[in-house]
């Protein structure tokens, strides 16, 4: 028989429900792999060892009484730490948020509870999701699974993390330019960047509200299309989400037109170009026709992303002056001239510059200029790759234009790290879904392959990665841990 910990989501819910085991023992053995691999994957910051045995406790009790259960019932999943979880702190992987404890649960926490999920704990990020590495946290990097010395992605890369080395069955990561794709891509499981209004964001710690998105990372499509549709929805406390179909397993799959992005193939590592072009001959197996395409203003994105983002988290992060987030200070202690150099402190060098960057784009006479250039070069690509989308059903090309790579590669030189991010940031330019699907590996580090499809075309996404999956066969764990 299969590890308890390493079977699927829905694998879980119906072992439990033909009572081929209990959810303490499935509980139990996924705490004792955490035990083994964590000293190492360092995928955590807070892990709630007691919750998760109560809530598998509760489980087991409903199951023995024959009552309903959820559709993720007894399953354990991972949240990333810029996820509101009421009672369990909540930190972004930033000081200043070290002893935060939310009063309340962001909307995807209160439906995956309703669904029976056990939350697990909360797993690193890059501090408030700017990074592509998890180096950036300010408690320790997560490393790669399939190979400790390589960043496991970022900046859900304690998600990614988490799910490659077995420590949860599925996790929820939030992706502003990349952060689920990423680390999907360089750990070899499938994220997914939902099309901007499909997740309610209420709840996730603002990075950058008009480009981000909470999303599934999972080992198999089926997971994946569970927990989408778990969270997904409008939400009365989020104006920007909106209702949409759910989404389901194919039962055979419709032809679909598929461009390979020529940019992105071009610019990329011989390896990684290699895998696309092998995964686009497996899309010709499965009756997809795939010819190369441009994408005229494609090189705007990375710049256009980087100044919004930036402007947007200039103003998100002024909440953290210590007067409404940040430390508590005695009278004694409070000294009017070092009060906003302790606010200094407690963020990273990385959050700084993003600040810095953000409010200079913003400031008067600047804001023409480059503020409201970005947003115009933005609407251009959105525009422009919806005119694609009346062609082709799906863009794709490889979710990461390098290889896993060593810590400390790119963390002295900031232009370096945003530059493995000029892949994703164009699906959250657009608005648009996009999902990263393991295709392969090299020197045994993985490779993904990037799905893009029109606004709310994620059953396309879908769709062709479930057939993918089918055909491409990935191992699903790393050995080496
Ligand atoms: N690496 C990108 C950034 O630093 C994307 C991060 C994300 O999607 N949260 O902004």
């Amino acid at each position: 028989m299969t590890r308890l910990d390493e079977l699927l989501a829905y694998e879980v819910v119906e072992g439990l429900t033909e009572g081929q085991f209990t959810a303490e023992d499935y509980v139990t053995t996924i705490l004792k792999r955490i035990e083994k691999v964590e000293p190492k994957v360092h995928s955590f910051i807070t892990l709630d060892t007691d919750g998760a045995l109560s809530s598998a406790k509760i489980i087991d009790k409903k199951l023995k009484e024959k009552e309903a259960i959820g559709q993720l019932a007894g399953v354990i999943v991972g949240i990333k730490d810029n996820i509101s979880t009421q009672g369990i702190r909540t930190t972004c992987a930033s000081k200043i948020l070290e002893n935060y404890v939310p009063t309340y649960d962001a909307t995807v926490i209160k439906s995956l509870k309703e669904s029976g999920a056990i939350l697990l704990g909360k797993l690193n990020l890059d501090e408030f999701g700017m990074g592509s590495t998890t180096e950036y946290s300010r408690y320790q990097p997560t490393r790669n699974p399939w190979n400790l010395d390589c960043v496991p992605g970022g900046s859900s890369g304690g998600s990614g993390a988490a799910v490659a080395a077995g420590e949860c069955t599925i996790a929820l990561g939030s992706d502003t330019g990349g952060s689920i794709r990423c680390p999907s891509s360089f750990c070899s499981v499938i994220g997914l960047k939902p099309t901007y209004g499909r997740v309610s964001r209420y709840g996730l710690i603002s990075y950058a509200n008009s480009l981000e998105q909470i999303g599934p990372i999972c080992r198999s499509v089926r997971d994946l299309v569970i927990m989408l549709n778990i969270i997904s929805g409008k939400d009365t406390f989020d104006n920007t989400s909106m209702p949409s179909n759910p989404i389901s397993i194919p039962k055979r799959l419709n032809k679909l037109n598929v461009g390979i992005i020529k940019e992105l193939i071009t610019g990329s590592d011989q390896e990684v170009t290699k895998s696309v072009y092998f995964a686009s001959e497996k899309f010709k197996e499965i009756g997809c026709p795939c010819e190369e395409v441009s994408i005229k203003n494609l090189h705007y994105a990375l710049p256009s992303y980087y100044t919004l983002a930036s402007a947007e988290a200039s103003s998100n992060l002024a909440r953290y002056d210590n007067l409404r987030y940040g430390f508590d200070y005695s009278i004694g202690e409070y000294k009017w001239d070092t009060y906003f150099s302790n606010v200094r402190e407690n963020f990273g060098e990385e959050v700084k510059r993003r600040i810095l960057i953000g409010s200079y784009v913003l400031s008067s006479g600047y804001y023409g200029k480059y503020y409201l250039k970005a947003r115009r070069l933005r609407s251009l690509l959105r525009l422009e790759l919806l005119e694609l989308f009346k062609k082709y059903d799906l863009l794709i090309g490889p979710t990461m234009p390098i290889l896993p790579f060593k810590f400390g590669e790119k963390i002295d030189d900031p232009i370096k790290m945003y530059l493995v991010d000029i892949n994703t940031v164009i699906a959250n330019l657009a608005g648009i879904p996009a999902i990263s699907l393991p295709i392969g590996f090299s020197n045994g580090l993985p490779i993904g392959l990037q799905l893009m499809a029109a606004p709310f075309g994620e059953q396309k996404l879908i769709d062709a990665s479930y057939e993918l999956e089918k055909i491409i066969n990935i191992p699903r764990r790393p050995n080496s841990i």
